[in-house]
């Protein structure tokens, strides 16, 4: 029988054991063997660490154009991993969510490169100001960490599950060893081998372990950070192993979630929420066999409403057809494996202690081409507790397959109070059109929950729904859901860097961050900043410019030109009790001003205005006063070339606005006096010519 191979070291290596087989979840045939034995994790471990330096160096538009360049890689080879993907029982739905879904996880974290600076690492938050002279500030950096990212992977969805994370992990700068789950690893091996062919990564950036890896966290060290996907037993054990509290490694669980969706009291039968929230149980119960960590387990309705949602719901389920996932017609497939039913079975027998079953049974179900007895079959289950204050096996207890428990609730504080007896989900969701119901809820249950989606007649055409986790929202959730978090943006590439805070100098911090700093040296450019290519400008490149008295009837002409006729423009009697004096310069005008003082009227290298992206008036302006500007270059941003457009980048020039009048009508002698006159500051962004292109997609 054939050995599923394992990806370290740089190269397609067998264990040399007698391997587990991996079996077809709906025929029962053995696909091939798992063998990870005399596999050295440690070698592995240290040789994406030492690769790792390749990602490390990129800029974040190099990796995230990297993401972009796999994810069109694979796509176009999606029709093969379908086929490897009906092993696992997914259908072509489920296989969509697993694959596709796992692409759009590269896509969405490609498109974040255009949020970061345009260099390997990142510059956080606003700057901060440690000195009344302004000469000793702090910032905040993150780097990417030096260690390798080790992701251990639940057996529900190989692709989505490995990329989710990698895609993360690699816009951080940091490589990654991926560890699926043995049972549904070869969907993932299928994946790994055509990424590996592409050569798009560095080599390094991803290392496959085939199947068990009991010792992989006996030899991780500080700079790594471990994930862990599966039941709330594994999580535990694996988050106290001693070698991540000694060496403090960061663990991220996400384990054993009993999420919820609560039918709001208006939502009756006969209103467009009724039909949306049966449409989502059934949705969640049936997707993936309900082998999904966001599945909805737990139905709280009010309670005069129980009879109609298990009618309603059990309609639904009866049109849910069961057998071979290839199969059009064929709306739910097989559970990964027969050991899977039986567990799901087991967890049944103990809720049903207390609550009744309702809906479906545990017998082997009606399928359509498919021998029920051979691959691992089961019907839908719904499980009714009346009384889920008192019985709370439904709140604890993990069914991971096409099973949920409709318990009832009196009142919103009783749902809220519900939803949270499961200690911590990844997600709930309620359906109701009555948004203070929607808030009230929201606002108390939060505390419990990962990500509540609010489900009404307004949202429901376009809304995600409530499994699916989306690359730009945060994925994970407190208590039992495993206290962790994932992907959420740039929050989640966070995760894989080091946060650091420095201090010194506006003109160090300058150059440390590649970011301009307010009061830092100017560098005086030699020609206007205008006339230079996107190559030939650095942070910090300045021009002065002369002045331009604003006179009163400037103001008067620039309040008819634009119609803005706010009184202290124009009413110079209304001005008592008010925090003007004379007649004052519009904000948009000053800004107008200052930008024909910074212009270079030159056709050159600019090629458009961009935009502006922060305005502040520090003070009024009144007629007569004189202003000059300070153009400085802030910071570059790279971008690939679009069509037929010339190559270009974005530069943020940083604008100040000086009143001259501060200093006697006099040119201002230091940066301290010029300081003093600042009015207005402004970031404002133009696009500006390469002399060639540094991007190629
Ligand atoms: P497990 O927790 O057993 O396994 C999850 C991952 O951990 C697998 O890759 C597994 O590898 C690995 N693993 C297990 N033990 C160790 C160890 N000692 N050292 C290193 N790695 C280890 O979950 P299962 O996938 O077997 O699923 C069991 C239950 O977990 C489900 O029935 C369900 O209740 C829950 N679950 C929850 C999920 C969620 O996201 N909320 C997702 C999936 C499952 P290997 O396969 O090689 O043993």
């Amino acid at each position: 029988m054939q050995k599923l191979q394992s990806y370290i070291h740089g190269q397609w290596v067998s264990g040399s054991g007698e391997g587990v087989p991996m079996v077809d979840a709906v025929t029962g045939e053995t696909i091939a063997l798992s063998d990870t034995k005399g596999l050295d994790f440690d070698q592995a471990l240290k040789y994406g660490r030492k690769n790792g330096e390749a990602l490390r160096n990129m800029t974040f538009q190099e990796r995230g154009l990297m993401l972009k360049k796999l994810a069109f890689y694979l796509q176009k080879r999606k029709k093969q991993f379908y086929e490897v993907s009906f092993r696992t029982g997914a259908t072509k739905v489920d296989s969509w969510i697993d694959i596709e879904g796992g692409f759009g996880n590269l896509f969405a974290n490609a498109s974040l490169r255009k949020t970061f600076p345009n260099q390997p690492f990142d510059v956080e938050g606003d700057p901060i100001d440690l000195s009344r002279g302004g000469r000793f500030m702090a910032h905040h950096i993150l780097v990417p960490k030096e260690g390798v990212a080790v992701h251990i992977n639940a057996f529900n969805f190989p692709v989505w599950g490995m990329l989710e994370k990698c895609a993360v992990n690699w816009m951080a700068g940091m490589p990654a060893v991926v560890k699926p789950a043995t049972n549904t690893s070869f969907m993932t091996e299928a994946v790994v081998r055509e990424i590996i062919k592409s050569g798009i990564l560095p080599e390094g950036s991803l290392q496959l372990i085939s199947g068990s890896a009991r010792s992989i966290l006996d030899t991780v060290e500080s700079q790594d950070v471990v994930t862990f996907t599966g039941s709330a037993d594994t999580g535990r054990l694996l988050k106290s192993h001693r070698r991540l509290l000694e060496e403090s490694v960061p663990f991220n669980m996400e384990a054993d979630s009993l999420n919820s969706s609560i039918l709001g009291e208006d939502a009756k039968p006969g209103t467009p929420e009724f039909d949306l929230f049966i449409k989502e149980v059934r949705n969640e119960m049936t997707v993936k066999c309900g082998q999904k960590c966001t599945a909805i387990r737990r139905v709280i309705v009010p309670e005069n409403l129980v009879e109609d949602v298990q009618i309603a719901l059990g309609k639904a389920l009866a049109k849910v057809t069961i057998g071979d996932p290839r199969l059009k017609e064929v709306r739910m497939g097989a559970l990964v494996s027969k050991d899977q039913v039986q567990e799901v079975h087991e967890r049944i027998q103990e809720m049903t202690k207390t609550a009744s079953l309702v809906y479906g049974d545990l017998d082997s179900p009606k399928t359509i081409g498919a021998d029920a007895n051979k691959g691992a079959f089961m019907s839908p289950v719904v499980l009714r507790e009346d009384r889920p204050f008192e019985n709370i096996a439904v709140h604890s207890t993990e069914a991971f397959g096409p099973v949920s428990t409709i318990m009832p609730y009196k009142n919103l504080s009783e749902a809220i109070e519900l939803a949270k007896m499961g200690k911590g989900s990844l997600v709930s969701s309620i359906a109701t059109n009555d948004d203070k119901i929607a808030r009230d809820y929201t606002v108390k249950a939060a505390t419990h929950h990962g990500r509540i989606l609010v489900l009404n007649r307004e949202s429901a055409k376009q809304s995600t729904g409530h499994g699916s986790p989306l690359p730009l929202l945060v994925h994970g959730g407190p208590g039992r859901a495993g206290g962790g978090e994932e992907m959420g943006g740039k929050r989640g590439i966070k995760h894989y860097m080091q946060r650091c805070a420095i201090q010194g100098s506006p003109t160090t911090l300058t150059e440390i961050t590649g970011v301009y700093q307010a009061n830092a040296k100017y560098k005086e450019a030699e020609k206007h900043p205008f006339a230079y290519h996107w190559e030939d400008i650095q942070p910090g490149m300045s021009l002065k410019t002369h002045n331009r008295t604003l006179t009163d009837t400037d103001i008067v002409n620039f309040g008819n030109l634009t119609w803005d006729h706010f009184y202290a423009h124009t009413d110079i009697t209304s001005l008592d009790g008010s925090i003007f004096e004379q007649r004052t310069a519009h904000g948009y005008f000053i800004i107008s001003a200052a930008a024909g003082l910074f212009v270079y009227p030159n056709k050159g290298p600019v090629a458009a205005n961009y935009g502006l992206e922060e305005i502040r008036f520090l003070r009024p302006l009144y007629h007569n006063d004189t202003i000059h500007v300070r153009l400085t270059c802030k910071e570059k941003v790279d971008r690939e070339q679009k069509g037929q457009e010339l190559p270009s980048g974005i530069v943020k020039w940083y604008v100040e606005v000086f009143d001259t009048n501060i200093t006697d009508g006099k040119i201002p002698e230091d940066e301290a006096e010029e300081k003093e006159a600042l009015v207005c500051i402004a970031t404002i962004l133009t696009m500006v010519q390469k002399k060639q292109d540094t991007f190629t997609e």
